[in-house]
């Protein structure tokens, strides 16, 4: 214990069992034992545990480690476990794709010196299993700069209550067949991943967004000149109101942007383009984002009903082609709110795509989507729509 010196040297925790006061070094008893914990987890948020078009149970949440030591730390395997029993065990590789330290897009397995970070999780349940009460995180971590023996580190959150206010059951925000749930729940980055820091806090409003997109008989997302806005098969749908609600917010003044480029001088209010926000009651909020100008006829407090048209999609906004942003949130702000999870009442999965990537690149080209389709189609009552599947909407709200 002769290198345990107390003074610069960020790594006591190596010195279980002892620590400083005031110069003294007291050797405490089991009972009074304190450890050092360099490798700080906790949930900022807890997870709402809600139904998936799978039909499964799932979760998907963030957990904040904050790395309080002048080393790196090898997050080597983060365990969630559910009322006691081992939920999900997410190993390195799979960390150093889901671990986000704060401020980056880019995701790390070794977390540096004095640093935090956020780790995406996402999970879903065996069918039929209850949803937990409590979640902890047991996390083992490798820190190559403490002294031999104690660089294997293994740190347990305290135990959190999951989110257990009612999952919001809410009718489709569209109509039709052929629409694409892009960058929707769960391991898909752009939205799923937007942590941003507002007034002072980090929220994630757009924790379960989704990217309506469609495609035509052909599966071209447009067919055309790429920067028509008429070429694209979603451009003037409507958008409808998914639940009896009250108009929060109207933004309806936004020009239309040219497709294919994203706009470069768009402040961070005007980022949601011509947009609807709706009071569902029980503290849900809708956001519908990027639709056309003058298609918006709602006003403030006005009280609208399922089914009512909002407006129609368009490309107002921080947008690169014709879609509609969807929501749902905590409070009436698109930005300073977190997301919540909901089911829509009915739809259809006809097919799917095979990832992000084949999606963005017919989206860049114009070129038909290619589709699996799913034989026989699902149909789902209650469940919220899943990454990247073709889903077909009720003409009948
Ligand atoms: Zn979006």
């Amino acid at each position: 214990m002769t290198r345990c010196t107390i003074g610069a040297v960020l790594f006591l925790f190596a010195c279980f069992g002892l620590i400083a006061f005031g110069g003294d070094l007291y050797r405490l008893n089991a009972a009074e034992r304190e450890d050092m914990t360099p490798l700080l987890v906790n949930v900022a948020n807890a997870p709402a545990p809600f139904t998936g078009s799978d039909g499964r149970i799932h979760l998907a949440y963030e957990l904040w480690i904050t790395n309080f030591s002048s080393g790196e730390a090898d997050i080597e395997s983060v365990e969630v476990l559910g009322d006691k029993s081992v939920l999900h065990k997410i190993e390195a590789a799979e960390i150093a794709r889901r671990l986000q330290p704060a401020g980056m897009r880019q995701s790390v397995g070794v977390l540096p010196k004095s640093s935090q970070a956020l780790l995406f999780i996402h999970f879903e349940l065996a069918q039929r299993a209850v949803a937990p009460r409590q979640l902890t995180h047991r996390v083992t971590a490798r820190f190559a700069a403490a002294p031999p023996g104690h660089q294997k580190l293994t740190e347990v959150s305290e135990a959190i209550s999951v989110d257990t206010r009612p999952i919001l059951r809410i009718g489709p925000p569209l109509a039709g067949e052929n629409y694409i749930s892009a960058d929707s729940c769960c391991d898909s980055t752009r939205h799923t991943r937007a942590a941003l820091p507002v007034n002072g806090r980090v929220w994630l409003a757009q924790r379960y967004a989704v990217d309506w997109e469609q495609l035509d008989k052909d599966h071209r997302i447009y067919s055309g000149p790429r920067e028509r806005l008429e070429s694209y098969t979603i451009f003037g749908k409507p958008a409808f109101a998914v639940a009896d609600a009250t108009v929060v917010s109207v933004t309806k003044d936004q020009r239309e942007q040219t497709p294919g480029q994203y706009p470069t001088d768009i402040s961070l209010g005007a980022a949601d383009g011509n947009s609807v926000i709706l009071d569902l009651g029980q503290g849900h909020y809708a956001l519908y984002a990027h639709m056309q100008p003058g298609s918006i006829k709602v006003h403030p407090n006005e009280k609208v009903k399922r089914g009512q048209v909002l407006g129609l999609v368009g490309n107002t906004g921080n947008s690169v082609a014709p879609h509609l942003h969807f929501q749902l949130m905590d409070g009436p702000s698109s930005l300073a709110s977190n997301g919540l999870p909901y089911e829509i009442d009915g739809f259809r999965v006809t097919g799917k795509t095979s990832g992000t990537a084949a999606f963005d690149h017919a989206e860049q080209t114009g070129t038909p989507l290619a589709i699996i389709p799913i034989s026989p189609q699902q149909s789902v009552s209650n469940g919220l729509p899943l990454d990247q599947l073709v889903i077909a909407f009720p003409a009948d709200r």
